[in-house]
């Protein structure tokens, strides 16, 4: 089938890349000229493991490429996806002029019948909007999907080739028939496509999100009560979580959460529910403790030093918001940088990935180092902040012999204390005894 995905971020060029890997032929067009020269010349903008190879052979088979050109695309398509960014206004609704630009250039470009899909996350109601804003520009017979996407950054090729479920909402069974002719060779693996109605598939992707923002929330506050009650999260999160009614995924203790999705979704959901009269309170406490958690680090070792980290040195190793990924959004790491620094630490920083990412946020206030052990080097304290895997078993013997001081701050509760504290360190981790 043609198909167009307009918007080639993180969504958008996973999804196209995967509907081209499945026999489709697709274009991928973009508004970001420099985005797409790069990836016309072979580069890649965005750090996701395995999509440069696969990005490599779909092209090289003739059944991927990239454009700004969005009129002539959309015109020789079946098939046009939304997956533009819909960040948070300022009162914290999901900025959709993005998601409308395109369905006002679907409208305008279409030279046939067409189904527009809107892959981005949108609030209730969105479809319809889209409905209006395209029936005002085309002539042609149309439909609009809502077909909300649920990959995780870092895993995002194997979310979208092996998804747990398709949402999709639709009205009739015409569209419905488009919608399982794209995906017919992911259905071989025996996942369901869901369909419902517009309103109902986009609320999904809200529920989800809110659901595993909610989950990390709680284990994060519960982290918390017991370092003030002598017991530990691990223990306590191994002894809760193993209930199949409840789960261990998303069930860690950490920084609180960030990234381009559950801060974003989580305001939505709630300026969309304030709204209507149908308040979702659960949430007000679910960001309260988020913003709590990504400020305890820097705060149990500000706690250390009486507010005063002047002449200190701090290393930071992982600033992504998560491992895997070069996105910076919302990074916890952001939040505990700051607050090391406006109390007088010098900042050194290492992440495999998020580097250049990263200096777009943090610029010069802070130096950068090329590897985690030159980033420890002459350090007073170390703080993991993302666990990515070389940082998983350091050399504690080594790094005590790198190090100034004997301070080691454990965001993910990745280190074994015993083993921390017998090269001569202190360890702090999350809600541990
Ligand atoms: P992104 O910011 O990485 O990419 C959006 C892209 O759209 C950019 O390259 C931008 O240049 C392009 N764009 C914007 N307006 C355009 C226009 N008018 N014409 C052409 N291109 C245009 O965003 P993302 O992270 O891919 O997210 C896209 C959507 O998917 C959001 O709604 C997000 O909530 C949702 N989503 C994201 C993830 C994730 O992990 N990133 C997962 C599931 C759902």
């Amino acid at each position: 089938m043609k198909i167009c995905v307009v918007g080639t971020g993180y969504v958008g060029l996973v999804a196209g890349t995967c509907l081209a890997d499945m026999g489709h032929s697709v274009i991928c067009v973009d508004k970001d000229v420099d985005k797409v020269a790069t990836l016309n010349s072979g580069g890649v903008p965005i750090y996701e493991p395995g999509l440069d190879q696969l990005i490599a052979r779909n092209t090289r088979e003739g059944r991927l490429s990239f454009t700004t050109d969005g009129p002539g695309t959309i015109g020789a398509a079946k098939v046009a996806y939304i997956a533009v960014g819909t960040p948070s206004a300022a009162d914290g609704s999901a900025d959709l002029s993005g998601v409308f630009a395109v369905a006002e250039l679907i409208g305008r470009s279409a030279t046939g019948p067409i189904t527009a899909i809107v892959k981005s996350t949108v609030p209730v109601g969105t479809a319809d909007r889209v409905r209006e804003i395209m029936g005002q520009y085309c002539d042609h017979s149309f439909d609009v999907v809502s077909n909300p996407e649920f990959l995780k950054e870092g895993a995002a090729i194997g979310d979208f080739m092996k998804p747990d479920r398709i949402v999709v909402g639709c009205r009739d069974d015409k569209t419905r028939a488009v919608v399982e002719e794209i995906y017919k060779p992911l259905l071989r693996t025996g996942k369901p496509i869901l369909f419902m109605d517009n309103r109902s598939a986009e609320l999904s992707k809200y529920a989800s999100n809110a659901f595993l923002a909610t989950k990390i929330s709680f284990i994060n506050e519960l982290s918390r009560l017991c370092e003030t009650v002598g017991a530990d999260v691990d223990a306590v999160r191994r002894g809760a979580g193993t209930d199949s009614r409840i789960g261990l995924r998303f069930f860690f203790p950490g920084v609180g959460y960030g990234g381009s999705c559950f801060p974003k979704d989580v305001k939505a959901l709630m300026h969309m529910g304030a709204g209507v009269g149908s308040p979702l309170t659960i949430l007000e406490a679910v960001e309260d403790v988020n913003h709590r958690q990504k400020r305890w680090m820097a705060e149990k070792i500000l706690a250390r030093h009486d507010g005063d980290l002047s002449g200190k040195r701090v290393a930071v190793w992982g600033l992504s918001f998560k491992p895997n990924t070069d996105d910076m959004r919302e990074a916890p790491s952001l939040v505990i940088i700051d607050l090391l620094l406006a109390a007088g630490a010098k900042v050194v920083a290492y992440d495999p990935e998020a580097m250049s990412e990263a200096h777009h946020d943090l610029g010069d206030r802070i130096e950068y180092a090329d590897s985690a052990k030159e980033c420890a080097q002459n350090a007073d304290a170390l703080v993991l902040v993302t666990e990515w895997n070389e940082f998983r078993n350091p050399n504690w013997g080594e790094l005590a012999k790198l190090m100034r001081g004997r301070e080691i701050y454990d965001g993910r509760n990745l280190y074994e204390p015993d083993d921390v504290r017998a090269a001569g360190f202190s360890y702090s981790g999350v809600g541990r005894k």
